[in-house]
């Protein structure tokens, strides 16, 4: 079953067309990741869920019901839908209490229990962000994380079947976002509602989201699993935006097999265990730099052999360039595979 739904939309400013006849499915309890570049449409994606805004053709469909379509559009407050921004949006002349209840009193599905005793309510979801007993306080009286709590507690108090979240970790410092991502998929977990979460940030959604929709010019680019996005890109956009990638240069003889290619050495076949068949017209194979397994050289060793042309120490990882015939290849390494500059190696395809 799905959560919400968005069939064949498009969205125009004016010239400007932000939605490109976009499908979506978001199944229930799903977490969802819109990633891409800036002006690629992820927050018209959101505010059309919201109902902020119409499209221009298409429908949205929310818990089995279409809520907007060129005809007509359901009132946010009607959607059963939360939703967290970047700027926090609390009122600040309203108290942390008077903030997070708001819903409960606009709201048009609200579970009889918590209408009787709002209360209750409250400061079970304030308990829940970390902020139990926080009540009285005004918002100039919070940090940031505390306020991204706030709004966080008042966009799950009404029990939403969606939970909307555009860039909501963006404003705040780096230990910080560690922290709330947790605590985003804590209460993803114990109130199992169904998330859509803008993010520019990869990294982000990789660690967070059960599905990564990748969105380019109000397309979508790829939809699929953090794993199927991170190992197998279908466009060479898809791997150098999420994650770091290397683009080997050959034939593809089959679709399991690569033929790298390089000035004045003999190909060497790769075997391929993912489906790469969107790349086989293009004469390239996408290596992501955890991919390549590096050895020191030896007498006699065939295969593909470069050379240290630089290193990086970055904590518990090395990155070394690899010099292999005219191009560089990115390689992770843990710790304990010391090469240094200008040594020979053998690189291992593994993908
Ligand atoms: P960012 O990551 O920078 O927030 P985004 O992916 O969320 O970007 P949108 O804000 O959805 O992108 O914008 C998509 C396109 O639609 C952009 O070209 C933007 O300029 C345009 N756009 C969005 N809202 C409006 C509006 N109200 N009027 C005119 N153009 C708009």
């Amino acid at each position: 079953m799905n959560s919400a739904r968005v069939k064949g939309v498009s969205k125009k400013f004016g010239d400007v067309t932000a939605l490109h006849h976009l499908d979506l499915q978001i199944g229930q309890g799903e977490f969802i990741a819109l990633l891409g570049p800036s002006g690629c449409g992820k927050t018209t994606l959101l505010r059309l869920l919201a109902g902020f805004e119409s499209p221009t053709s298409g429908e949205i469909w929310v818990n089995q019901e279409c809520v907007a379509d060129q005809a007509r559009r359901k009132p946010p407050e009607e959607r059963r839908i939360g939703m967290v921004f970047q700027s926090f949006a609390l009122w600040p002349h309203l108290t942390v209490y008077e903030n997070v209840v708001f819903p409960l009193q606009h709201q048009k599905h609200v579970p009889a229990a918590y209408k009787d005793n709002p209360k209750a309510r409250v400061a079970q979801m304030l308990e829940m962000v970390g902020l139990g007993g926080m009540e009285e306080r005004f918002p100039n009286q919070l940090s940031g994380g505390q306020k991204q709590r706030v709004a966080l507690a008042r966009a799950i108090v009404f029990n939403p079947t969606l939970l909307l979240m555009d860039e909501p970790l963006s404003s705040l410092d780096a230990e910080l976002r560690m922290q709330m991502r947790k605590e985003i998929q804590f209460i993803h977990r114990e109130l199992g509602t169904s998330i859509v979460y803008v993010t520019h940030d990869q990294s982000e959604a990789l660690a967070m989201a059960d599905q990564i929709v990748v969105m380019k010019g109000g397309r979508v680019e790829q939809a699929g699993s953090p794993q199927d996005i991170y190992y197998s890109p279908q466009s060479p956009f898809v791997a150098k935006f999420v994650g770091r990638a290397n683009f080997l240069k050959g034939n593809w003889s089959c679709p399991s097999t690569f033929l790298l290619e390089r000035q004045g050495e003999p190909t060497v076949p790769i075997a391929v265990s993912r489906d790469f068949s969107s790349f086989r017209a293009q004469q390239i194979l996408p290596v992501r730099p955890d991919q390549l397994k590096l050895t020191a050289w030896q007498q006699g060793m065939e295969g593909v052999v470069g050379k240290v042309s630089h290193v990086e120490f970055q904590g518990r990882e090395l990155l070394y360039s690899i010099r292999v015939g005219e191009d560089d290849w990115e390689v992770v390494t843990d710790i304990s595979q010391r090469f240094s500059y200008g040594e020979r190696v053998c690189v291992e395809v593994c993908v």
